[in-house]
């Protein structure tokens, strides 16, 4: 029921998407001048090495050996198949996911996090300066910073600081500094938006630190790549030919991509994206250029918005609660290769629980929106009476999520 693979498996090389989209990316734009932005632009937040792969049409590009080497402390992650989960639902569906759970951070943020680090250590800076909504991004970060000596501060947004401190202590124990966002205003609760803005200006301000992003840029979901090349090598030992669909939450859409991009060549493949209901960038989202953040410092991106002055509700899944999806992620639905899907957090809640009483194990809210689609689509070939393998993404665990549980087992859940 579960496929592992030995640690000389770790994929040497990231699977760039970039050739095999069905339209070229429009190029990310000046937030001044609207004119389209060179890498110049981009050097006072990040290496070249990752504006390299920003902008990069290589198809694979090589994963440094001292990056692998610090994978492996987890990687390659399991398959598991979700035998039990498929026995209460009585469905003829074969259902499998990736467990990036198992990661020091307890999601697949670190994948990316120790990349930046390396790349920015390569080049001589010193701090990096991030923003973390409920935390995952931050202590990933944290993490992959204290393995390279870097210091790390990050922009916690305020309500997330004031409501859930396991995530700060973890990444103080990894030598993270941490700071509510909006630094400017303690009255207000904050957004991912503005802890953007807050990083971004931190980082340009001083001549030893960078900036780095948890999500939605392109060098960050090619580093994600790992999640789906070592999935499809599993599946091929599970003795499947290849998933009929592939699913996963879309937040900033890093985990989505990660497992889903080495699937779109297969043209037979069905991809499908899942999002809040309460933050529907994807479903209900305008397709247009916007900036990344609330005050309007970030390079302007063709993406589905919600507009950057847009402040979701503080649902549990803060992973999801981004105005703005990956351009890729964008192109890809625009295009018709990926669908869309949008769920309210207790029908999500349903899924997290009725996994758990199955698979034993208790998935982050966000993970949980994954779950609840594939659910569904289980039940649906029940009723079609096919067979179908699905693969979906289990992007966390949820032991640091439990009041959300708390909430939802003692009807106090907001829709
Ligand atoms: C951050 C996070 C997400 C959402 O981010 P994406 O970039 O959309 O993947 C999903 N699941 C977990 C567990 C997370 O920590």
């Amino acid at each position: 029921m579960r496929w592992n693979l030995t640690s000389d498996r770790v994929p040497q090389a990231w699977f760039n998407i970039a050739p095999h989209l069905p339209e070229p990316l429009q190029p990310p734009l000046h937030p001044g001048t609207r004119e389209p932005i060179g890498p110049d632009d981009l050097t006072p937040l990040f290496p070249m090495a990752l504006i390299g792969q920003e902008m990069s049409a290589e198809p694979w590009i090589d994963i440094p050996g001292e990056v692998m080497d610090i994978l492996r402390l987890w990687r390659p992650t399991p398959l598991v198949r979700a035998r039990r989960l498929e026995e209460a639902l009585d469905t003829p569906a074969r259902i499998y996911y990736k467990d990036e759970s198992v990661s020091p951070a307890g999601s697949h943020k670190p994948n990316t996090a120790v990349p930046q680090a390396f790349y920015n250590k390569a080049e001589g800076i010193g701090r990096l300066t991030t923003e973390t909504g409920a935390g995952q991004w931050g202590s990933a970060l944290s993490f992959a910073s204290a393995l390279f000596g870097l210091e790390c501060k990050v922009y916690m947004v305020r309500a997330s600081y004031q409501q859930k401190p396991y995530r700060r202590v973890m990444m103080e124990t990894w030598g993270g500094s941490v700071e509510p966002s909006p630094v400017d205003d303690p009255d207000q609760p904050g957004s991912l938006g503005s802890a953007i803005s807050d990083a971004v200006r931190d980082a340009v301000s001083r001549d030893d630190s960078h900036y780095s992003l948890g999500s939605v840029l392109n060098h960050v979901l090619l580093h994600q790549t790992v999640i789906g090349l070592e999935a499809k090598e599993q599946l091929a030992l599970a003795g499947e030919e290849r998933p009929d669909i592939v699913i996963a939450c879309c937040g900033g859409g890093s985990n989505l991509g990660g497992l889903a991009f080495p699937f779109v060549p297969d043209a037979d493949v069905e991809l499908l994206a899942v999002e809040p209901s309460s933050c529907p960038t994807l479903t209900e989202g305008r397709f247009e250029y916007d900036f990344g953040d609330t005050a309007g410092l970030t390079p302007l991106l063709a993406m589905y918005t919600l507009g950057h002055d847009f402040i979701p509700p503080s649902i549990h899944a803060g992973g999801l609660r981004y105005h703005g999806v990956s351009p890729i992620i964008s192109n890809l639905v625009k295009a018709g290769r990926m669908r869309v899907v949008a769920y309210p957090q207790g029908k999500v809640f349903d899924a997290a629980v009725q996994f758990a009483r199955t698979q034993g194990t208790i998935p982050a809210p966000e993970t949980s929106h994954a779950i609840r689609a594939t659910i569904d689509e289980a039940l649906r070939a029940k009723e079609e009476g096919v067979e179908r393998v699905i693969l979906f993404g289990y992007s966390g665990h949820g032991l640091l999520d439990l009041s959300a549980y708390d909430d939802y087992l003692h009807g106090r859940l907001i829709e």
